[in-house]
C-alpha cells in the first residue's frame, strides 16, 4: 500500500485512523453481522450511529439546544436553492460575493427573490475580502449570506459582516471544524462534508429553530424544506447513512485530538509552514492578500505557466498529489485540511524549496 500526500481540495484527505477502523468494521459492524452500508436506517442500531454523531458534533462545535442539526443530501449546492425557498418571506435577501460558491449562490437566490449583491471581491480576482464593517443591507432583507472560506480563491473572513441586525446564513463547506466558532451568530451554518468532514453525499446544516417553519415559498417540494427534515431528526427519508457514519468517526477523531482549539492551532502550524515559504520565495508567490488567507486552501504561482506545469508534475510523481489550482486561477492549490498531517506540509514546502533551487 502506497498513500500519497493528497491536497485535494475536495472530496479530500480523511484521517487514516478513520478510514482503517471503516475497514475493520466494513464486513460486521460490531457484532451486527453486517456493514453499515447494508443496514436499515431505521435500526436500532444505525439510530445510535446518527444519534452519537450528532451530540458529538454538538458537543464540538458548542452548538446552542435552540439549533437544529441536519444530515442531508444533494450537495452543498443545494443549499443554493433551499436557503432562499425557506427564508425568503420578504423575498429579498443580501449576498457578498467572494468567489465562484458565493457567486452561485447568489445567482441561484434570484430564482426565489431579489438577492441583492451588497459587497464583491470579484474586481480582483476574488483575492480578497471586502470591508463588510458597514454595508447597505436593505431593511427588509431576509437574510445576509457568506461563504466565510473560499476554497477556490484561498480567502477566509476573518471578522464576520457586520449584518446589521440580519440573520447571518454561512457555507462553510471547506472550513469546517477547521476552529472553534461561535455558533450563536448565525441563522444557518451550513456545508458539504467532502472537503474537511467525511465522505462525498453529506451536507450538514445547523439552523436556528425560529427559522424552521411551514411559511416557504409556494411550490417547495416538502424534501427541500427545513421542517421536514427537522421533524423527522434527519430520518424523512433514506439518509445518506454511510456517509454520515464516517463523518461520525471523524468527530470522535477530532474530540480525540483535543477538539476546535487543537485543530485551530495544527491548522495555524500546518499554514504558517506554506506562507512563510511563500513569503520568502523568490519563485513562488501567494495569490491572495495575506490578511485574508485561509488556513485550508493555499493556492500559489510561478508567474510563470509552463513551470507551473512542471512544478504539479514532478509533485506528482514524488508523492504530493492533486496540487494543481483550480482552473479559473490557474497555478497551484494544496489545501491542507484537518486530516493533512503537519509532515506532509513540510515535506511539500522542502519539496518546493528543492524545485526552486532547480529551477
Ligand atoms: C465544494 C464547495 C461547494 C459545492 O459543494 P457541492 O457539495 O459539490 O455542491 C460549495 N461551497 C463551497 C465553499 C465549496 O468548497
Amino acid at each position: 500500500m502506497n498513500r500519497v500526500y493528497n491536497f485535494s481540495a475536495g472530496p479530500a484527505v480523511l484521517p487514516e485512523e478513520v478510514l482503517r477502523e471503516a475497514a475493520e468494521e466494513m464486513l460486521d459492524y460490531k457484532g451486527s453481522g453486517m456493514s453499515v452500508m447494508e443496514m436499515s436506517h431505521r435500526s436500532k442500531v444505525y439510530d445510535n450511529i446518527i444519534k452519537t454523531a450528532e451530540a458529538d458534533l454538538r458537543e464540538l462545535m458548542n452548538i446552542p439546544d435552540n439549533y437544529k442539526v441536519l444530515f442531508l443530501q444533494g450537495g452543498a449546492s443545494q443549499q443554493f436553492a433551499m436557503i432562499p425557498m425557506n427564508l425568503m418571506k420578504n423575498k429579498k435577501a443580501a449576498y457578498i460575493v467572494t468567489g465562484q460558491w458565493a457567486k452561485k449562490a447568489y445567482q441561484e437566490a434570484q430564482l426565489y427573490g431579489e438577492a441583492v449583491k451588497v459587497a464583491s471581491s470579484e474586481d480582483e480576482t476574488f483575492s480578497y475580502i471586502p470591508d463588510c464593517s458597514d454595508l447597505d443591507i436593505p431593511e427588509d432583507a431576509d437574510y445576509v449570506y457568506i461563504c466565510e472560506n473560499n476554497t477556490i480563491y484561498g480567502t477566509k473572513y476573518k471578522e464576520l459582516p457586520n449584518t446589521k441586525g440580519h440573520t447571518l446564513v454561512a457555507d462553510v463547506s471547506s472550513c469546517f471544524l477547521s476552529e472553534p466558532v461561535d455558533v450563536t451568530k448565525y441563522g444557518i451554518i451550513y456545508g458539504g462534508v467532502q472537503k474537511n468532514i467525511g465522505p462525498a453525499g453529506v451536507v450538514i446544516v445547523i439552523i436556528r429553530e425560529d427559522l424552521i417553519t411551514e411559511d416557504t415559498l409556494p411550490g417547495t417540494p416538502t424534501m427541500l424544506k427545513y421542517k421536514t427534515h427537522a421533524d423527522a431528526e434527519s430520518l424523512y427519508n433514506t439518509p445518506p447513512a454511510y456517509g454520515i457514519y464516517v463523518c461520525g468517526k471523524v468527530f470522535q477523531w477530532i474530540k480525540k485530538m483535543g477538539g476546535l482549539e487543537v485543530m485551530k492551532q495544527r491548522n495555524e502550524e500546518k499554514a504558517k509552514i506554506l506562507y512563510d515559504f511563500l513569503d520568502q520565495s523568490k519563485l513562488f508567490q501567494g495569490t491572495v492578500k495575506k490578511e485574508d488567507r485561509s488556513l485550508m486552501n493555499v493556492p500559489f504561482v510561478t508567474g510563470d505557466k509552463e513551470l507551473d506545469a512542471k512544478f504539479v508534475k514532478e509533485a506528482e510523481a514524488a508523492g504530493f498529489v492533486n496540487l494543481k489550482g483550480h482552473r479559473s486561477v490557474g497555478g497551484m492549490r494544496a489545501s491542507i485540511y484537518n486530516a493533512m498531517p503537519k509532515e506532509g506540509v513540510e515535506k511539500l514546502a522542502a519539496f518546493m524549496k528543492k524545485f526552486e533551487e532547480e529551477n
